[in-house]
């Protein structure tokens, strides 16, 4: 039993010691999980917040562009690799941002700068009505300060500003006069649309300024009106002279000298038409056109033609014919101006219809207006001219017959000052129809 006993106790003494390191090596690993624990609950939450924070600070600083933000990680993981993209996304966006706008700022100084040395008031309007630019001309023009137009709406500046709304209204291209600093000036406006890829994106007013070219052109038309009218009483004096001289009363001619006679005759008649016809261009020119508001028919008109055209038709053997149409109204318009415009058609139809030809005059009423025509049968024109032939000087190349080119011009000037229109219909080698409309007296 002691034996017994005294085993018992060695054995539990030895299970007391190994409980007892059974114990130690317990809170030996727990104290070292708890430690482990602690430092990675201390640790990971930086170890992955921190680039995480950094990133988003990035980004943040790329969207507000400020494209000189960088992250630095010292770091080898994903983390690092991210941090690397993200540093040379950045570097690229600086880059670009950079050269672009440099480039931009650039080319805006540029064009601002080639707009502002333009000599020609330039005003530039975008399709949704927004004004781009003006330059200093053309402030000075309007009387307007930049930031009283530059990016309002063309609207809002209409209404206050008459020149403006002129500029915008207006769509021909006639010149018109604008006082500055007090004195008369002249412009013609031009309207450019600006095209990209055949859209419209804009469109730019030039004003020309053409009064030095007006002051010129006065001054022409007043030259020519003086010579033309010094030069037409000496030839009216030459011709009354040569009349006399056909005069047997005052002695007889030789056949040869009758036939100078009769030549200087033609020559002094031949000026004598060039020189009313540049003085009727310089009244055309100067604006003096003075109508004269009369009641007339148009069978008067007509006749007043014939008749001073007759001797011409007689010598070609031309037969005039007349067709009126039984219900005329009179017309209303310069009587003087009207017998000249038909004259002259006439005289052209004479002038270019073969001998023995025939020319119709017609008179017919259209709308509010009298309808007067000139047909003949002669040459005709190619109608690649046919517009041209009512610009001044114009003369259709291999035309044989002497002339000055003024007749149409100035009955287009006359016709359309009395607001009527003026049209040609021809075909070469058929002849040529010269219609001209003129207000009715309603
Ligand atoms: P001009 O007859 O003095 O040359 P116009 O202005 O009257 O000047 O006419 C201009 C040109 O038009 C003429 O030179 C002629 O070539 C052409 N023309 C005018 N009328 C006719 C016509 N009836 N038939 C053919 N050609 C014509």
């Amino acid at each position: 039993m002691l034996v017994n006993l005294q085993a018992i106790d060695k054995k539990n003494k030895t299970a007391q010691v190994s409980i007892e390191n059974a114990k130690t090596v317990i809170v030996l690993v727990l104290t070292m999980c708890i430690l482990i624990g602690l430092t990675f609950i201390y640790n990971f939450p930086s170890l992955v917040a921190t680039p995480i924070a950094k990133l988003t600070e990035g980004i943040k600083a790329i969207a507000a562009r400020n494209y000189g933000q960088r992250i630095h990680l010292n770091r080898t993981d994903e983390f690092g690799e991210l941090a690397t993209a993200f540093n040379s996304m950045a570097e690229k966006l600086d880059e670009y941002e950079h050269s672009n706008l440099s480039k931009i700022l650039f080319e805006k100084q540029r064009a601002e700068t080639v707009i502002n040395s333009l000599k020609d008031a330039s005003i530039g309007i975008d399709t949704k009505g927004i004004i781009l630019f003006a330059n200093q001309q053309a402030l000075q023009l309007l009387n307007l300060k930049e930031a009283a137009i530059v990016g309002l709406k063309q609207e809002d500046v209409q209404g206050k500003n008459d020149l403006f709304r002129f500029l915008i209204k207006e769509q021909n291209t006639i010149p018109f006069k604008i006082v500055v600093d007090g004195k008369e000036n002249y412009f013609t406006k031009e309207q450019i649309d600006i095209t990209q890829q055949e859209n419209k994106i804009g469109t730019v007013i030039i004003l020309r300024n053409i009064t030095p070219f007006k002051e010129l052109d006065t001054a022409k038309t007043n030259f020519i009106a003086t010579i033309s009218h010094e030069l037409k009483t000496p030839l009216a004096s030459a011709d009354f002279s040569l009349k006399l001289l056909e005069d047997e009363r005052i002695g007889t001619l030789t056949k040869e000298q009758k036939e100078l006679v009769k030549n200087l005759k033609s020559d002094n008649q031949r000026l004598l038409r060039i020189l009313s016809e540049l003085l009727d261009l310089s009244q055309v020119d100067s604006g003096r056109i003075q109508l004269k508001n009369q009641t007339f028919s148009a069978r008067d008109l007509i006749q007043k033609a014939i008749a001073t055209t007759n001797n011409a038709a007689k010598e070609k053997n031309i037969n005039i014919s007349i067709s009126m149409a039984k219900e005329l109204p009179l017309i209303q318009a310069d009587e003087e101006k009207s017998v000249w415009v038909m004259n002259n058609f006439l005289t052209n139809a004479i002038r270019y219809s073969p001998e023995n030809g025939e020319i119709i005059l017609k008179a017919e009423a259209k709308d509010n207006s009298v309808k007067l025509s000139i047909q003949d049968f002669g040459i005709g024109i190619d109608p690649s001219y046919q517009q041209k032939i009512f610009d001044r000087f114009f003369r259709v190349p291999g035309t044989q017959k002497k002339g000055t080119g003024l007749g149409l011009a100035i009955s287009k000037e006359f016709i359309e000052a009395m607001k009527g229109t003026v049209h040609v219909e021809s075909e070469p080698g058929k002849g040529s129809t010269f219609t001209f409309y003129l207000p009715a007296n309603n």
